[in-house]
Formats: C-alpha cells, sequence, structure tokens
C-alpha cells in the first residue's frame, strides 16, 4: 500500500454531469481542482434525454448551450397526460422548448470544458472514506493506473471536497449523514432497442394504470424505452423478457412501433431521498448524492447542474478568500429548497403517471387539462419543469426582483476595465452583447442604466474597489423605472433597486456589492 499526498483547492468525487460542471466552473475561475472518478473507462449508459430550459440558460452562460443543442432533438410540449401538453414555446428564454439528448452528450461537452479551462479529470480512482480537520479534508482513494490491474491506496488533500458521486455517495456515507425517504417503483424496465416505425413525436409516453411506457431517440437510430408493469413486479436482478417489453409498450401506447434488435436491457427502482444537510464543515454534496428521484419529469440531472453552477462561485470566491460571510452557507439555504420542490413535482407525475383506479385517472386528466389551459396555473407548472420559476430567498424588505432568475437582454453599453463607458454596438473592447455572454466570464454583471457624465463617474468610483469580481454593462432596452441590478455569476439577481438618483444609487450599490463579492481588493480600495 503506497500513499501519495496531493494538495489542490478542491477535490471533486464523481465525473458525472454535477461534477463536471462544477469542475469547470472551479477551474474557469482559477481554483485548482481535480476530479476523481472511480470508472476507468467513458460511460456509453445514458440515464437522462431530457435537459430543461433553465438548465440551457445556465449552459449558455458557460458558452456550450448552442453545441449541446446541436446534438439532439428539440420538443416545443410536454406531453403531461392522456393527450394533454404542456406549452413551452412561449416561454420568455432563449431555449423555450426540452433539449432531448442522450446524457453522454452533455458529460462530454462538460468534460471538454473543464479540461479546456484547466481542472485535471482523474479516471480510475475511487475515494473510499474521507477526514476533516480545521484546515482541510484528506480523502482516502484507490486509484488503479490504466493498463495496470492493481488498485494502490493513497491519500490526497484539499482545502473542500465536494460528492457529486451519485445515488450510492461515499461521501455521503463517510459524512455519516442518512439519506432519509422511500422506494417509489419497483420492476422498471430500460431497454435501448431499435423501431421498425418513427413515433409521431420525439418523446413518446402514456400510462394506463396497469402499464406505463416511454420511448426517447439517442438520435442515431437507436431509442430508449422505460416501461413497468403493475401485474409483473420483480426484484431488479431479473432479466428484461423482451417480449413483456413490446406487449407493456402496446398497452401503453397502443403500438410498440415494430421494436426489435435490443442492444442492452436492465431492471431499476426508483428512490425518492433527500439528505439532511448539503454541507458539513468542508465538504458538500451535489446533484445525486444529495437528492434522488424518479425519472418523472426528467428533473434530476437538469436540478444537478443547477446545484453545481450554485455552488462554483460560491466555493471559488471562499478558495480565493473573498467570499462574504455567510456566502458558503447560502447553497444549503438556497438549493435544498429546490431539491425538496423537484422531489414532489417528480413525485406528483410519477403518480399521475400510474394512478390505477378510474377515479384517480380521471383527478389526473381534469388536473392536467387545469395544469396546461390556465395560464397562471400553466406557467407556474412549467415554471416548475423548466426550473425557469426556481428563485432564492430574498432579505425581507428587499426590491421583488431579489432572488429571481435573471433573464438574457442584449446588451448595448458598456464599461471597460478602467470603468470607462463606451456605447454599443460591440467592438473588441466591449462586454459581449448579451447578458449570458456576459456572464461566461464567472464574474457578477451589474446592469446599470445608461448614464450622464457625472453619474457615470460616480458609478465608475463606487464599482472601482470591486472591478476584479464585477462587468459593468448597459441593457439595449431602458426599463421604465430605470432599474439597476447585480447579477450573479450563476444568473440570479443579487441585488436590484429602481432607484432614481445614480448617486444615491451607488451608494446603496456599494453595500450590496460588499454583501455580495466581499471586501473590496486592498490595492483597488486604495486608488
Ligand atoms: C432511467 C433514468 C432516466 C433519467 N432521465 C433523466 C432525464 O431525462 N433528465 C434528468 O435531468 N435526469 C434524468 N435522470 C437522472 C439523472 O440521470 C441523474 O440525476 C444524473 O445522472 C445525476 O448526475 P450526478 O452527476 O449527480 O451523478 P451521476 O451521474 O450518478 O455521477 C456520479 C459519478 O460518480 C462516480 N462515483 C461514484 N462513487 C464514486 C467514488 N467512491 N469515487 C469516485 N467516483 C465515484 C460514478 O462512477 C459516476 O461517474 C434519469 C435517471 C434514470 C435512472
Amino acid at each position: 500500500m503506497r500513499a501519495t499526498a496531493t494538495d489542490a483547492d478542491v477535490l471533486i468525487v464523481g465525473a458525472g454531469p454535477t461534477g463536471l460542471l462544477l469542475a469547470g466552473d472551479l477551474a474557469g475561475a482559477g481554483v485548482a481542482c481535480t476530479v476523481l472518478e472511480r470508472r476507468v473507462e467513458d460511460s456509453s449508459l445514458t440515464r437522462a434525454f431530457a435537459v430543461h430550459a433553465r438548465t440551457l440558460e445556465e449552459l449558455d452562460a458557460r458558452g456550450v448551450a448552442d453545441e449541446l443543442v446541436e446534438t439532439g432533438a428539440t420538443v416545443g410540449s410536454l406531453a403531461v397526460f392522456g393527450g394533454v401538453r404542456l406549452a413551452l414555446s412561449q416561454l420568455e428564454t432563449r431555449f423555450p422548448f426540452v433539449l432531448v439528448t442522450p446524457q453522454y452528450h452533455t458529460e462530454r461537452l462538460l468534460a471538454e470544458r473543464a479540461r479546456a479551462l484547466g481542472a485535471e479529470l482523474v479516471r480510475g480512482a475511487e475515494v473510499t472514506g474521507l477526514r476533516q480537520d480545521t484546515g482541510g479534508v484528506d480523502l482516502e482513494v484507490r486509484t488503479k493506473a490504466a493498463g495496470d490491474g492493481e488498485w494502490v491506496a493513497g491519500t490526497r488533500r484539499a482545502s473542500y471536497v465536494v460528492g457529486t458521486d451519485g445515488v450510492r455517495s461515499t461521501v455521503r456515507h463517510a459524512l455519516g449523514l442518512p439519506f432519509p425517504g422511500r422506494s417509489i417503483a419497483r420492476s422498471l424496465m430500460l431497454a435501448d432497442v431499435r423501431l421498425a416505425e418513427t413515433p409521431p413525436g420525439v418523446l413518446t409516453a402514456n400510462g394506463t394504470g396497469r402499464s406505463f411506457a416511454f420511448i426517447a431517440p439517442f438520435g442515431d437510430g437507436w431509442y430508449r424505452v422505460i416501461a413497468w408493469n403493475r401485474r409483473h413486479q420483480v426484484p431488479d436482478s431479473e432479466p428484461v423478457d423482451f417480449d413483456e417489453l413490446r406487449a407493456v409498450t402496446r398497452d401503453a401506447l397502443g403500438t410498440d412501433y415494430g421494436m426489435r434488435d435490443p442492444r442492452w436491457t436492465s431492471r431499476f427502482h426508483s428512490d425518492e431521498r433527500q439528505a439532511p444537510t448539503y454541507r458539513v464543515g468542508r465538504v458538500f454534496l451535489a446533484g445525486d448524492a444529495a437528492h434522488v428521484h424518479s425519472p418523472a419529469g426528467g428533473l434530476g440531472m437538469n436540478t444537478g447542474l443547477q446545484d453545481a453552477a450554485n455552488l462554483g462561485w460560491k466555493l471559488a470566491a471562499a478558495v480565493q478568500g473573498s467570499a462574504p460571510d455567510g456566502l458558503l452557507d447560502s447553497y444549503q439555504r438556497e438549493r435544498y429548497p429546490v431539491g425538496t420542490q423537484v422531489l414532489r413535482t417528480s413525485d406528483a407525475l410519477l403518480r399521475a403517471a400510474f394512478a390505477q383506479s378510474r377515479a384517480l385517472r380521471a383527478v389526473r386528466g381534469v388536473a392536467a387539462a387545469l395544469a396546461t389551459r390556465i395560464k397562471p396555473v400553466a406557467d407556474h407548472f412549467a415554471g416548475r419543469i423548466t426550473a425557469l420559476g426556481v428563485s432564492y430567498p430574498a432579505p425581507h424588505g428587499a426590491h421583488p426582483l431579489t432572488g429571481k432568475r435573471a433573464a438574457d437582454v442584449p446588451l448595448a453599453v458598456t464599461a471597460d476595465d478602467s470603468g470607462e463607458q463606451t456605447p454599443g454596438p460591440r467592438s473588441d473592447r466591449l462586454v459581449p452583447p448579451r447578458l449570458y455572454e456576459a456572464l461566461r466570464g464567472g464574474q457578477f454583471v451589474l446592469l446599470a442604466p445608461a448614464l450622464g457624465t457625472e453619474a457615470a463617474a460616480r458609478l465608475r468610483d463606487a464599482v472601482a474597489p470591486w472591478i476584479d469580481r464585477v462587468d459593468v454593462a448597459t441593457p439595449a432596452t431602458a426599463t421604465s423605472p430605470p432599474t439597476w441590478l447585480l447579477v450573479r455569476p450563476d444568473a440570479y439577481v443579487a441585488w436590484a433597486s429602481n432607484e432614481p438618483d445614480p448617486a444615491a444609487g451607488t451608494e446603496a450599490l456599494r453595500a450590496a456589492l460588499a454583501s455580495w463579492c466581499g471586501a473590496p481588493t486592498p490595492a483597488q480600495a486604495e486608488t
């Protein structure tokens, strides 16, 4: 047994989508981070197919959304039940759809981004335990060199550790955290098949009470089928009978579309669980390690990616010593309730899909019709599924936009490093023309109204001590009343104001910058 010690600012356990997005964000912020992944080879298995609008926005703020969209098919409405559809095409976002693409495309793009930004990805490295003290965290790691059969035990130390190691998280277990919840669906059949006939929609799903079936395309001629047979519930170890799968699909969908050539089959059961806390000292949990639920609604990977987007910039600020008090704790405060809500939404969708009695099914139909046809209800429902409706707690008396998602807006006037305001159109010196492009630097973005010369000078003075952490830009379209928005790196509003007097506005702004971006850098504070 050989002991090794490698220092990193942050060690991430698990190279699933959550860990990979986090690694890219940390590396992009200049944080030394290493991802330890048990698997030696890339996984060709895929679980998630649905990438929702808010996730695509977060990926857009990292410059990878458009490339991901090219890998799949987009769906402008979601089948809820019995022919009822939830329209997404009216959503106010660049991505008014569900992207249907296999999870491995998302993982590949995030891995490429993380590596390009300088994150280290170590395969064949299994974390088996952890210890933490006031200065850092030691991980016990078994490492297997490529082409070498032997596992070598060692330790790695970092200032912080994030467990993104999935539903059976070793990190969660090593922290001694329970994973309370229950099993909610057993004996779900999975199969990758070819179809003789192409289904009419990109996603196909229906449940009859006796049976349920779902079909999604890989985009290369193969399809993923998920099916459930109420009358044949067996352990996960029982092989999938292809004839049963076809019969259940016919029962649920009216046809099996000429299903043939299964290249892979499996059974799984679905749990609904949430860790009681996402942080213990210097160790954090994110993604399936923190919460798990049924695949209904396609929310799991999306929620994990949004956990990572919330945690990355906070952890980077902590490593760099600029995090204001309480910033790291805000991860739990903001993301835990979202996880709970996601469990509820997914549970409601699963219950509705599997509803057995006629009465329940009738109620389900009425509820689905209401949820999709009455606009405020439909908007609320769409906000839950797409996560566009997620917002974070705001202090009492704060501006109503505080904590809300910052919508992408075109930018007209920006400030360069000296704080000098420069009118559009875009030149190489300028912040890019959309807010989400401006966020690609991993900074806060202050959206300020167009200002006269004196007010612009006051703004410059106010922001100067934080100019290493804040970009300044002006929306192309003025709002009435003029609105100041301090947008966090994860595209949520940290602070907002309709203060008409820019001088007074910048005073409030200084307080907001200090409370979100931390202490001003000494050298810049002196200038
Ligand atoms: C059938 C099915 C369909 C789904 N469909 C959707 C969908 O459409 N949309 C959606 O958003 N979600 C969906 N999900 C859920 C989604 O797949 C998961 O939520 C997502 O993969 C979680 O990502 P993660 O990075 O948190 O964890 P994982 O993807 O589980 O990654 C964890 C990684 O950690 C590694 N690891 C584990 N233990 C260790 C260790 N001790 N040391 C080192 N490495 C370790 C693993 O090898 C793995 O690579 C579906 C799930 C299922 C089962």
